[in-house]
């Protein structure tokens, strides 16, 4: 059943607005902080676009991934300042707080909101997209484009079998389903797959609520830094171990990736294997901001090993892993938890396999070529927001910032179709 869906209140409405067999113009799958933020930029430009607008997810709710994934790591502040967020009045975030007296939630020196004053200020824009019944519980699992079929060539069919029609479609999808496990730990994985665990698959008030353990993380990113810290706090003793040196940053990429000039710089490399290196070496393997270092380093069951590669995991016996380093040997480990990150491949995403195939789309590292609009080669009028757009985009691509840049580059195509 293809439901548009309640935001704010938790309930779902049960609507007879089903998409089947209907024609949409613009389809925008995901409805995490990119497809949500497209959508409402669009809305607040032309507010008849709720006419010709639909967000799919796979959860019945809009920012669900977003605001699961800051819960699970414990995350309490934003690593970027408040002007960045999901509507496009800049100070709409600060005006918020000061509304709701809520000021202190804005941190020093760049006024980055707490988890729970961004998620109160999210909500509250939901409301707009409530208000115009354009969000629907759909997970996408075939996208095909049928060139030349009149003016709505693209289908998008559900688990449900369901499907309709569209003129044109954004991908807003991220990167969730690209988390990356080094090669070395597939193996070790594969011996303990409850203990060797990716940090996007685990909960730390609910996965290590038991009595305190010794818990590995490896990483050298904010991600590492905040679940270090969330699981010192509960108690359990860590070791964060890093191939490199921890480097201590405010922001994940430099501030100038959201101006013209290096965008210009960027713009002019031809070269889209150069541009990926370029992305690369801007946002390195991960930074952590200043107050979860001083936390890391603070904490008495801490311990950080920079410049160091594990060697071996083995599981001693049903209580513990053993974890050799570079460094020495870490004993009685109950988990080791990968905060490897992501590394975007368009080829995981099954919904897009066939489409892949039958139009020979070209893939960079796993990334697709875009034109200036983002659109995507060689499928016309199939747009790109988020992480997949990042050889457009540059780094600043995947944070939320990315998609306020994704939405200048789409919005004279996207207003073609209101
Ligand atoms: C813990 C954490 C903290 C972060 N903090 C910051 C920060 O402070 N500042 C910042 O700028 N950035 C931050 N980021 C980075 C970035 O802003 C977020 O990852 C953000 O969620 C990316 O938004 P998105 O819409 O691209 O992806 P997502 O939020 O992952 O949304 C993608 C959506 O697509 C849906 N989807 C995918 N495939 C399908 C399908 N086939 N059918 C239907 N739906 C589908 C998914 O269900 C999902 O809801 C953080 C990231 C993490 C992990």
């Amino acid at each position: 059943m293809l439901q548009s869906s309640s935001l704010t209140d938790n309930r779902q409405l049960t609507t007879d607005d089903c998409l089947a067999h209907r024609n949409i113009p613009i389809t925008i799958v995901g409805g995490g902080i990119h497809g949500v933020s497209i959508a409402l930029r669009l809305l607040r430009e032309m507010p008849t676009a709720a006419r010709h607008l639909a967000i799919l997810d796979r959860h019945p709710q809009p920012l669900t991934q977003w605001r699961d994934k800051t819960k699970r790591q414990g995350m309490t502040f934003l690593r970027s300042p408040a002007v960045h967020h999901i509507t496009p009045d800049a100070l709409g975030i600060v005006e918020y707080a000061e509304h709701h007296n809520r000021m202190s939630e804005l941190a020093p020196p760049y006024a980055q909101p707490s988890t729970q004053l961004f998620w109160d200020f999210c909500n509250d824009a939901l409301a707009e997209l409530t208000e115009h019944q354009v969000y629907y519980q759909f997970e996408v699992v075939k996208l095909r484009w049928d060139k030349g079929a009149g003016p709505f060539p693209f289908r998008l069919i559900s688990t449900s079998n369901e499907g309709f029609r569209s003129s044109c479609v954004i991908l807003a999808i991220g990167a969730d389903d690209c988390a990356y496990i080094p090669p070395e730990f597939v193996q070790w994985q594969r011996q303990a797959p409850d203990r060797v665990i990716h940090a996007s698959q685990f909960t730390v008030s609910k996965e290590f609520r038991t009595a305190p353990t010794r818990i590995v993380i490896v990483g050298g990113g904010l991600t590492a830094g905040t679940l270090a810290k969330s699981l010192s706090e509960r108690g359990h003793s860590v070791a964060l171990i890093a191939r490199k040196q921890l480097r201590t940053e405010q922001f994940d990429f430099p501030p100038v990736w959201l101006g013209p000039k290096a965008l210009a710089e960027f713009a002019s490399e031809t070269d889209l294997g150069r541009r990926y290196e370029i992305i690369q070496q801007n946002t390195g393997e991960g930074s952590i901001t200043p107050d979860i270092m001083e936390a890391l380093i603070n904490a008495p069951n801490i311990d950080l090993y920079p410049e160091t590669c594990i060697r071996n995991i083995v599981s001693v016996d049903r209580k513990g892993l053993k974890v050799e380093t570079t460094q020495g040997v870490i004993r009685g480990v109950s988990h080791v938890i990968l905060a490897t990150g992501y590394q975007f491949n368009l080829r995981r995403y099954s919904f897009l396999k066939e489409l892949i195939t039958q139009h020979q789309i070209p893939l960079v590292r796993g990334l697709p070529c875009l034109d200036d609009d983002l659109q995507l080669h060689p499928i016309q009028n199939l747009f790109c927001s988020g992480t997949i757009a990042q050889l457009q985009i540059g780094p600043a691509s995947g944070n939320i910032a990315g998609a306020n840049l994704a939405y200048e580059r789409l919005r004279e195509k996207l207003l073609l179709y209101l």
